[in-house]
């Protein structure tokens, strides 16, 4: 069964319960390894828009449906005519100090792991190992029809050499990896298939109103239990994909901290907020906690 794609939410009127200070979360972190939970903040200071930030990408688009995707080839000649010159973006995006920062946190033994919402490879790229990519990343393909996986640009030299005459220019980029394009320009363009079965070629990410695979779902729900705290960093939690692990950790006990520009829709949820930019917050928590030696029992856990 698939999900209905929850695209919007509203912050509730009234003030907030708590608040914190970088001080509070650098506090939890000297004494035990948390885990980090990312979102589209983070990659915002790498140049990739976010969904529902200050200038966020759905005030102006509406991003593919996984029934959009799969119920029509019109559907699909959409998504990849603009994704053709979208990915690319993506692609060429590098990490910013935020990516550096969790990297350097998780090398210290301070991030037991670090699951994230983003597609963009660029927790990866800044060297952290073992990220858990909850809905998937776009340097892969799938084929619908065998389950065939490979990578985008092996697809990305087919798609040249099917449309030799592309004529697209990329305005505005939006976060699915995809960019503004004339309808003419889509009408135009010539999709390839997979060249196992013939059967259709997804990106290897979840769209909205498509599940998360149930075994990464159970894998992530572990880190939470094993967790002894979970950061959030950048992410409204709008999506229930993110928010039933932030759900989860507060009905066990388990300390729920975030850091994020405006509010959440897991705020009830945490015992410290900061409105920070990421950026510049996560350099000041690794100052914080650089004189601050994990206890050896926290380290080894
Ligand atoms: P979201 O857009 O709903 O929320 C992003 C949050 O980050 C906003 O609250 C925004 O105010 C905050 N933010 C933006 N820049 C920030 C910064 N520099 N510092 C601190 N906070 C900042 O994104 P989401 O919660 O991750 O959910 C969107 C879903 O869409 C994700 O699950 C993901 O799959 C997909 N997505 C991926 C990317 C990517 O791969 N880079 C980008 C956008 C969306």
């Amino acid at each position: 069964m698939r999900t209905r794609p929850t695209l919007t939410w509203s912050a509730p009127g009234e003030a907030l319960p708590r608040a914190g200070s970088l001080a509070d979360v650098a506090e939890v972190l000297s004494r035990r390894r948390v885990l980090v939970l990312t979102g589209a903040g983070i990659s915002t200071e790498s140049g990739i828009p976010d969904y529902r930030g200050e200038s966020g990408s759905l005030r102006r688009h509406t991003p593919m449906t996984y029934d959009e995707f799969t119920g029509s080839a019109d559907g699909r000649r959409r998504y990849w005519a603009r994704s053709h010159l979208g990915w690319r973006t993506i692609a060429r995006a590098s990490p910013n100090s935020g990516h550096h920062a969790v990297a350097a946190l998780r090398a210290a033994g301070r991030v037991s792991a670090v699951i994230t919402q983003n597609v963009d490879g660029l927790h990866r790229a800044a060297g952290t190992p073992g990220v858990v990519e909850l809905h998937g990343n776009l340097d892969r393909v799938v084929c619908l029809g065998c389950r065939r996986t490979s990578g985008r640009e092996e697809l990305d030299a087919r798609l040249r050499a099917a449309n030799p005459d592309f004529g697209g220019t990329a305005t505005r980029i939006n976060p699915d990896g995809d960019v503004e394009l004339a309808e003419d320009v889509v009408r135009a363009f010539t999709t390839v298939e997979c060249l196992g079965c013939g059967g259709v070629l997804k990106p290897d990410v979840v769209f909205f109103g498509e599940n998360v695979p149930r075994p990464r779902v159970q894998r992530c729900y572990r880190l939470v239990d094993e967790a002894a705290a979970l950061l959030v960093l950048g992410s409204s939690l709008t999506v229930m994909s993110g928010l039933r692990f932030v759900r989860h950790a507060a009905k066990s006990g388990t300390p729920v901290l975030i850091v994020n520009r405006g509010r959440t829709r897991g705020d009830e949820y945490a015992g410290v907020r900061v409105d920070r930019p990421l950026g510049a917050a996560l350099g000041e928590l690794l100052a914080l906690l650089a004189e601050n030696p994990l206890p050896t029992t926290a380290a080894g856990s």
